[in-house]
C-alpha cells in the first residue's frame, strides 16, 4: 500500500496546526503585554510622585489609590505653583455654634503662630484624644505647619481629627488690607495642604477678630468662619484646670463649640482634657467634628477609619 499520500497529508495537518498555534500565542501575548507595559510605567511614575509629595512618615497604606489621585494630584501641583490652593466661592457667613437640636459638641483646638515667635506643641493633647478615642478640629497656623511639619503631618493623617485654617502668622484681620487677609488665608491653606495631605474647608479668624471685608474675603477663599461659644480661658495662665472644666461643663450646650490651644499655650489644657471630655460625655454629649457637627463630612481625611 502506498503511505505517501498519507503522509503528505498528515504533514500538511500539522503544519497548519502548527501555524495557528503560533499563531495564536503571538496575538495572546502581543495583545497582553503591549498595552500593559506603557500602563505600569506611567503609574510607577505617578506613584513616585505622589509619595514625594508627601511628607516622609506615609505609610503605603494610608496613601489614596494612585489611579483615583491621577487627576486631583495633577490639579493641586498645578495650583501649588501659584502658591495658592483655591476652592468655589462661598456666601459670607459666620458659625458661633452648630444646630441646638442634637447633643453634639466640638473641641476644637488652635495652633497659632506668629511672626518672630516659635510656637510649641502639646503633645499630651493628641494622646489624650487618641486614648479616649476623642474626635477633635485643629485650627492649624500656615506658619505653625512650617515649624512643625512632623506634627502637622500625624494631626492630618489620624482619622479622629479635622484640619482647618487659622491664617499663615496670626495677624488680626481687623488691622491689615483685604489683600493681606487673602493672603494669610491662601499661605495658610497651602502650607496645610501641603503638610497634612487636607484642604480645609473652615477658617478661624486669629483672636477672633473680624470685620465686613474680612467675612468677604474668608467667603471669596471658599471657607467658613468658625467662631465659638464656650472659651475655656486656656491662653491664660491663671486660668487653672478646675476653672475650665467647670466653664465646659456649665456653659456646653447642643451644638456647642468649644476653643482650647494646643500650641503650647494652653497652659492647663492637658490637664483639664481628660476631664471634660468625661463630663461632656457624662451630659450625654457626642464629641464631634465640626465639619460633623454642622452636619457635613467635608474636610476629612479618614472620615470612616
Ligand atoms: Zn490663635
Amino acid at each position: 500500500m502506498n503511505k505517501r499520500p498519507f503522509i503528505f497529508i498528515l504533514s500538511v495537518v500539522l503544519a497548519i496546526g502548527c501555524f495557528i498555534g503560533v499563531g495564536l500565542t503571538y496575538m495572546v501575548s502581543g495583545s497582553d503585554s503591549v498595552p500593559r507595559l506603557p500602563q505600569q510605567t506611567a503609574r510607577e511614575s505617578e506613584a513616585l510622585r505622589v509619595t514625594r509629595e508627601m511628607p516622609p512618615l506615609v505609610a503605603e497604606s494610608e496613601i489614596e489609590p494612585v489611579v483615583e489621585q491621577e487627576e486631583t494630584a495633577v490639579a493641586v501641583d498645578e495650583i501649588a505653583v501659584a502658591g495658592e490652593v483655591i476652592l468655589p466661592p462661598v456666601l459670607p457667613g459666620l458659625v458661633e455654634h452648630g444646630p441646638r437640636e442634637a447633643p453634639l459638641v466640638a473641641l476644637t483646638f488652635d495652633l497659632c503662630e506668629r511672626d518672630r515667635d516659635r510656637a510649641g506643641f502639646d503633645e499630651r493633647i493628641v494622646r489624650i484624644l487618641q486614648e479616649k478615642d476623642a474626635k477633635a478640629t485643629f485650627f492649624m497656623g500656615g506658619k505653625w505647619a512650617e515649624t512643625h511639619p512632623d506634627a502637622a503631618h500625624m494631626l492630618g493623617f489620624e482619622g479622629l481629627f479635622e484640619m482647618a485654617n487659622h491664617s499663615y502668622t496670626h495677624k488680626l484681620f481687623t488691622d491689615i488690607s483685604g489683600d493681606e487677609m487673602k493672603s494669610q488665608v491662601l499661605k495658610a491653606q497651602d502650607s496645610i495642604r501641603r503638610h497634612t495631605g487636607v484642604t480645609p474647608r473652615y477658617f478661624r479668624y486669629p483672636a477672633g477678630a473680624y470685620n465686613d471685608a474680612a467675612l468677604q474675603v474668608v467667603a471669596d477663599c471658599g471657607l467658613v468662619p468658625i467662631q465659638w461659644d464656650v472659651v475655656t480661658g486656656d491662653p491664660d495662665p491663671n486660668v487653672k484646670a478646675t476653672a475650665m472644666i467647670r466653664v465646659a461643663k456649665e456653659r456646653a450646650r447642643n451644638g456647642s463649640i468649644v476653643i482650647m490651644h494646643a500650641n503650647g499655650r494652653g497652659w492647663h489644657t492637658a490637664e483639664a482634657l481628660p476631664v471634660i471630655i468625661d463630663e461632656l460625655r457624662a451630659k450625654g454629649f457626642e464629641l464631634v467634628t465640626v465639619s460633623e457637627l454642622l452636619g457635613e463630612k467635608r474636610g476629612i481625611v479618614k472620615a470612616d477609619s
